[in-house]
């Protein structure tokens, strides 16, 4: 067979078998320039975390299966339906995060820091579900969790800095819902009580629910389906049925929302989709975004976790905020549009490249953005670069300047004449001012 033939078969076959690959259904690329959004959201975030003395925490982002069973419940959906589980290749049984909490508390446990314990986390999470505007099979959350103590001041504190968190993005439309879900001295008979109304009700529950209403009743009380809507108008409600420490509780942390100027609605049917949470329980929605999927984070109170999850009797409270969803919330109000940021200069070598690297160098390490082009290409596809790069001076080293150890410095974005300066010169100027 000719050689050229069987390149030519050969290439087919790569090309077929080959198909460029695609991210995985579910999944998103953050690509420059959105990718400069999700820079500048990190750094709030970030910054007003460790102002209200939260730090950071990172965890592997697969864990022993065992500590979502346990930290999240095996009656949630997250757990029956959506996470994402595999046995790896020495046959331990492990998941991909599903959220933050679970692996925090288990990092706690672990290394059983001093309390109270604040820590804050940036991280993807898997959950394998329909996807939907906002809602991916690798999402990203900020949040945090605060360990060790029950006071109703904590609560306050973190969810002002969720709050505040929304505020320093620019948003406008937020709005907040708290409730409380009681604790182990009056959740209990709140439960039996739902569960034998739901009994009664069975027949008119959605055709999930009629199910599995026992697993969780407490689920129910948020079921979307107008089946379940319309039963639930008459079901009794947990306010009714909080005990006087979790009543008081609820105060405070409403009087304390008030004096911090952050208005909270009660919402007697918010309860959180995992089994963990205690008491205080919140959740931050966009009025921008559409009803179903307008939920842009939320927490709350989780006394029994880290007992639960096999450590000693540890109070806590955390929350998590969707970054996909608050990106969008902040599209739908025309906030929070951030620019990549320019390099301050690009110098434009026309002597062979060698000035460009040590130019840049010597200007980046003065701290100030310097870009440059390679494969020493001509004057004008050099400066065309400078000006796609958005650079705001272009600094050009020609066979003078070199010969003289000097730039000519070329204002891009300003009509201004353009100088020739001595390098030691330029270097001074950026060292002193920031800028050229
Ligand atoms: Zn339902
Ligand atoms: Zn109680």
């Amino acid at each position: 067979m000719p050689i050229a033939n069987f390149l030519v078969r050969e290439a087919r076959t790569v090309d077929r078998d080959n198909q460029a690959p695609q991210a995985p259904t579910g999944t998103h690329d953050v690509m420059p320039p959105e990718s400069a959004r999700w820079e500048a959201l990190l750094a709030l975030f970030a910054s007003l975390a460790q102002r209200y003395g939260f730090s950071m925490v990172h965890t592997p982002i697969f864990e022993d299966i065992k500590v979502f069973h346990r930290g999240i419940g095996e009656a949630s959906e997250v757990v029956g339906k959506e996470m994402y589980e595999f046995t790896d290749r020495g046959g331990r049984h492990l998941a991909l995060r599903p959220e933050g909490t679970a692996s925090i508390v288990r990092a706690y446990i672990q290394h059983r820091p001093s309390l109270p314990f604040k820590a804050w986390y940036a991280t993807p999470s898997f959950r394998y579900e329909r996807p939907q505007a906002g809602r991916f099979r690798q999402h990203h959350q900020v949040g945090v969790e605060a360990l060790g103590t029950d006071d109703p001041d904590l609560d306050v504190e973190v969810i002002t800095l969720a709050k505040r968190f929304f505020d320093a993005l620019g948003l406008k439309a937020i709005d907040l819902t708290i409730n409380s879900m009681g604790d182990a001295a009056c959740r209990p008979a709140y439960v039996a009580a739902l569960e034998a109304f739901l009994a009664d009700h069975a027949g008119d529950l959605c055709d999930e629910h009629q199910k599995s209403y026992a697993a969780n009743p407490l689920r129910v009380l948020d079921c979307k389906k107008p089946a379940c809507k319309a039963v639930m108008v008459d079901a009794p409600l947990l306010s009714a049925s909080l005990c006087e420490a979790c009543r008081e509780h609820f105060e405070r942390v409403e009087t304390g929302l008030g004096e911090a100027g952050i208005v909270a609605t009660r919402n007697e049917r918010l309860v959180r989709g995992f089994d963990y949470y205690t008491r205080t329980t919140f959740e931050f929605a966009a009025e921008a975004l559409e009803g179903a999927q307008n939920a842009v984070g939320g927490g709350g109170r989780y006394d029994g976790l880290v007992e639960a999850m096999g450590g000693p009797a540890t109070p806590g409270i955390g929350f998590g905020i969707g970054i996909e969803r608050v990106l969008l919330a902040c599209d739908a109000e025309g906030v929070f549009d951030v620019v990549p940021t320019p390099p301050l200069a690009f110098v434009v070598d026309v002597t062979g490249g060698a000035e460009a690297r040590r130019l840049v160098e010597a200007l980046r390490g003065l701290g100030v953005g310097a870009e440059r082009s390679y494969d020493d290409r001509s004057m004008k596809a050099q400066f065309k670069a400078a000006d796609r790069s958005g650079a705001r001076f272009a600094l050009l080293v020609g066979p003078e300047e070199l010969a003289t150890n000097s730039v000519t410095v070329r204002d891009l974005r300003e009509d201004a004449e353009q100088r020739t300066i001595g390098e030691d010169e330029l270097l001074r100027i950026v060292r002193e001012t920031g800028t050229i």
